[in-house]
This record gives C-alpha cells, structure tokens and sequence, in this order.
C-alpha cells in the first residue's frame, strides 16, 4: 500500500476538490452572516499562506489567534497548518497574566486577533517581547484604533496575494497545532498536536456511533475554536464535505444560536452543557422550534439529564461525549447499543447519562492506586487512564514532566470513573484540582494562594461544587485564625481585583478544620463529599 502520509493539507485539497460549492456560515463583529463557498475559502486559505510567508515566517514557528469561531480563524487553522507553522490558538476569557504566559511560553511570533480582543493585547503588549507583530481580523472599515505597532488588517494583507501556495510536503507526524491547558495542576501546559493525530481523530469524529458526519449535515461547533481545536470539527467537517456555521461572538447567546440553527438549516449541533441552557431557555420563552436539528453533542463538563429531556421534546438526540486537551479531545461517545432503545425510560436515561464508550483509538482502564486495573462491573471506580494516538506523550517544551503519564506511558486524566461490562464509562469524581464552569477552567489553587493571603485566613480550600447553570463553581471553604474576625462579606471582597470576575468563589463557609491525609495534604475528595449538598444562595 502506498504510504501518503496523513496531513492536514490533504483533508483541504480534498474538501476544495470535491466539495467546492459547499457553504461555510460566519457570524463576525463586521458581517452579520457571512457566507462562502469552500472554494473561495480555500483560495483565501492560499493567499493567507502566501501572506504569512511574506511575514518573514519560518517551518514551525508559532503563529498564535485570539479569536471567536469565524471563516477568518478557519482559514488561519489551514493556511498555518498546511504551511509548516503552528496554530496556537488561545483563550481570550483567561486572566490576562495567563495570556501572557502562555503567549510567551509558547514563543508566539505573530497574534492574529480578532477587533474585540486589541484593548486585551495592548495591556499586554510589553510583557510579550518575542511578538514580532499584531494582525487584526477584520477589515479595514472596521480596524480598531489602537496604538500597537507592527499593526496589520487582515483583509488587506491577503488582498492582491495569489491564491495558489506550494504546500510543503511535510512529515505527518509534523506539529500542526497547540492549545494550552490549564485542566493539571500548576502552570498552563502545552498540548501539541500533529498532522497525523488531527486526520485520525477527525476519522473517527467522523463515525456513525459519534458524531455521524454527512456531506448533508450542516454542523454548528457552539465550543469555541480557541478550545481544542472546536473538538476537531474545522477538520472533520470538511472531510465529509458537510456545511459548517460558525457563530462567531454569539455562543452564549441562546435566541442568537437558535436563529443561526433555524436560519441555516442545522442538523448537528455540538457544546458545553451551559450554552444548551440558554438555547432552551429561549425556546420555552419564544415557543420557537428547531425543525432541522437532530442532534446535539455535549461533553466538556456532565451533561443533566434534564438537558437531554429538554430536547428530546423537540425531537433532538442528545449525545453525551467525554473528552480532554490532551486528547484532542475526544475519548468515548455515548451511543445506544442494539436492545438498549427497549429499556424501559429510567434504564435507558441511566445509560445514556453516562460519558459513553471508548472510541476506536483510545485505549481505556480505570486503576486502583496500586495500579491495579479494576474490573468493567460498573461499580468499581478508579482513576481513569487512556492512551492512543491522538493522546499527547508529553507537554510542550516540558521534556522529563511526568506527573501525568505513568511509567507504561499512559495519560493519567484526572478523572475518577467506572466502567460498566458493556464498555459506557461514567465519570464518579476529579482527583484534579481545578474547577469546571461553563466549560472553562478555574484554579482552585490560584484561588486558595489568594484567599491564604487575607491575615485572618489560617487555611483554605476551594472546590467545585455542582451549580444548575455553569456546571460547577468554586465555593471557598476557610479555617479562620482563632484571634480574629472574619465575615463572609470581607472575605468574598478580598478577591476583588485579585482573580478575573468569573474565577471569583460564588460562597465562603467558614468551619472549623479541613480534612487532611495521613501526610498533612489536602483532602479534596473527601471535602467534596461533605459539600456536595450544598447549595449556593443565589441558587437555592
Ligand atoms: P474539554 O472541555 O474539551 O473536554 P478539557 O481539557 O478542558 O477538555 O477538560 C477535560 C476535563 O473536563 C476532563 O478530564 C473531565 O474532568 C471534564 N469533562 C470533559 N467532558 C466531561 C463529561 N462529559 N462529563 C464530566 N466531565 C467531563
């Protein structure tokens, strides 16, 4: 058999020659719904390439984005890729001495960004030295004033480029993007993905028992492209040749995403649980339908069975998905097995709120903490652990980390699961500790480090506790110095300007001790367990 290597660069060659006519939908800050074709997007994708080589660009440099999902962003994701850069996409919603770590860490050599992003960059602007220039996403009629330098539009610097790049024939075990993940412990880490692992993963995203991708589907990715890689669908998508709607700024805004839905004809949706809450509650509001819609993929945090019920009201299939960064994302899928639709209701609604089964390509076991693989009975639970070849062996630039690979070679989740004899997992905790809200990640540390350093505080943790909108948010949990006096108030205003808004803890209880190991380490575990009835006063 021939060996063509597997590369980014043959899914757009492909998808611009067989399926040239097929659409791609962008809500933008300048266009309301933009609309082209894949031929002219790949055309773009050539003169953006040529563009970026006129830059002074070389093989691997990092080539980092802040940007919402758009055309403009696709076309970043294949012209960087396919030209032997790496495109780093990063999340604007993080703190902005993260930005900057990551920008600097990852070496970034130019910022694409989109106009809302500019007052972000220009406060970071002189902590980032080794960004050679800044290019706007938008056109000139709507270029930002701002007084960074090295200062490009981006349609002016594709404009009067040619449409035709020589694409290098790379080694498909070549770099093609970065996402930084700060789902560990401590600092951000680097996750690099390949040309090789990005084809593969799309393949099997691809799948009829995943996302059962069709050149008559239109798909809508409502999780960010900033956010492992949209969970592939920039690639997967044109694969199949299917119609792609980017929603640009509009993700958390549910009668927007219901009307792009209906508008474009929809079929596939894909999201964290939050986004969903909005879309319905908008259409319990409004009364509106989504006739085109069949089914909707939700992973990134568990998705409530209320949520899934929701839906099946307006006759969409809701599949519950589990995934991570480091796995480009996606690890196990839930889709029935035969028999399984005769179920009666509460069986059924038991298996499909599960995270589902592996997906050809991830290897799964759960272990005891002696390594022991534990038995597939749906009962056992233990520390969950995959490998595969769209799971990174490592961290970038951290040769030798090895807290989250076993010696074996195995990624270590962070996950504490079960898995049932026919093969659905189920996540039952996190022995990580961070936070999951809405999708994105909040340190539990960064918080404890900050609340430790109020004089009254003698120890402090934060957990997530489980909340009906975000997931999850942090509530802080204080042990106060004997001799002085601390009020909820105080404490919960000590974070002001301290933490980005959104990461602040939604509560604080104050009690006596927390618990502890044998070794004097935290005990999160067990002090999720003795909150998780609790309920936030904004909540309850
Ligand atoms: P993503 O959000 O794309 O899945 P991250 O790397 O940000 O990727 O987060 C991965 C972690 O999110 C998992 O290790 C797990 O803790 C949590 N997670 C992801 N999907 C689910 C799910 N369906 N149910 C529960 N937790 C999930």
């Amino acid at each position: 058999m021939m060996n063509s290597p597997l590369l980014i660069t043959s899914i757009m060659q492909f998808a611009k020659k067989n399926h040239a006519t097929s659409e791609i939908v962008s809500v933008t800050k300048d266009d309301p719904l933009h609309r082209y074709s894949y031929a002219e997007a790949f055309a773009r994708v050539g003169q953006l390439a040529n563009a970026l080589a006129r830059l002074g660009v070389k093989q691997g440099d990092r080539i980092g984005t802040l940007a919402w999902n758009d055309h403009r962003h696709l076309e970043l994701y294949y012209a960087v890729s396919c030209s032997s850069l790496i495109c780093h996409t990063i999340n604007p919603r993080l703190f902005e001495s993260q930005i900057e770590y990551i920008i600097n860490d990852a070496e970034d050599r130019w910022m694409f960004v989109d106009p809302q992003f500019v007052p972000l960059l220009e406060g970071l602007v002189d902590k980032i030295p080794g960004v050679q220039g800044f290019i706007v996403m938008t056109d000139e009629a709507h270029m930002p004033q701002t007084e960074l330098l090295n200062l490009y539009c981006y349609e002016t610097l594709i404009a009067g480029e040619s449409e035709s790049f020589d694409w290098p024939s790379l080694d498909e075990n070549a770099a093609c993007s970065l996402c930084y993940t700060s789902g560990t412990t401590g600092s951000p880490k680097g996750v690099m993905y390949s040309h090789r692992s990005t084809v593969l993963h799309s393949y099997a995203v691809a799948l009829p028992d995943l996302f059962s991708l069709s050149v008559n589907d239109a798909v809508l990715p409502v999780v960010p492209m900033f956010h492992v890689n949209a969970w592939g669908m920039p690639y997967a998508v044109p694969m199949v040749g299917a119609k792609l709607v980017l929603p640009g700024p509009k993700m958390g805004d549910g009668a927007a995403i219901g009307d792009l839905i209906a508008g474009e004809g929809v079929t596939l949706a894909a999201g964290v649980p939050t986004v969903w809450m909005a879309l319905l509650a908008d259409l319990r509001e409004s009364g509106k339908r989504l006739p085109s819609l069949k089914r909707v993929v939700i992973g990134g945090a568990a998705c409530p069975t209320s949520i899934m019920s929701d839906f099946q009201q307006h006759g969409v299939m809701v599949h519950h998905a589990w995934g991570m960064t480091e796995i480009s994302p996606v690890g196990t899928f839930n889709t029935l097995k035969p028999g399984m639709d005769r179920l009666d209701e509460k069986e059924q609604w038991k298996v499909r709120a599960k995270q589902g089964r592996a997906v050809f390509g991830i290897e799964m076991k759960i272990v005891d903490d002696e390594n022991n693989e534990l038995p597939w009975d749906g009962k056992a639970f233990g520390a969950l652990k995959v490998r595969g070849p769209w799971v990174c062996a490592g961290y970038f630039g951290l040769e030798g980390y090895s807290d989250t690979h076993d010696e074996d070679g195995w990624l270590c989740t962070g996950d504490v699961a079960t898995i049932d004899p026919e093969g659905y997992m189920q996540i039952t905790d996190r022995t990580k500790d961070v936070i999951k809200s809405g999708g994105e990640w909040i340190s539990s540390i960064e918080l404890e480090n900050t609340a430790m350093g109020h004089p009254a505080v003698a120890e402090a943790a934060v957990i997530g506790v489980s909340h009906p909108k975000w997931s999850e948010r942090p509530l802080l949990v204080v042990v106060r110095n004997a001799e002085q006096e601390l009020r909820r108030e105080e404490m919960l205003s000590w974070f002001d300007g301290k933490v980005a808004n959104w990461c602040r803890p939604d509560d604080v209880v104050f009690v006596d001790e927390l618990p502890h190991t044998a070794t004097g380490k935290l005990q999160k575990l067990a002090l999720r367990k003795q909150f998780e009835d609790y309920v936030f006063p904004s909540t309850g």
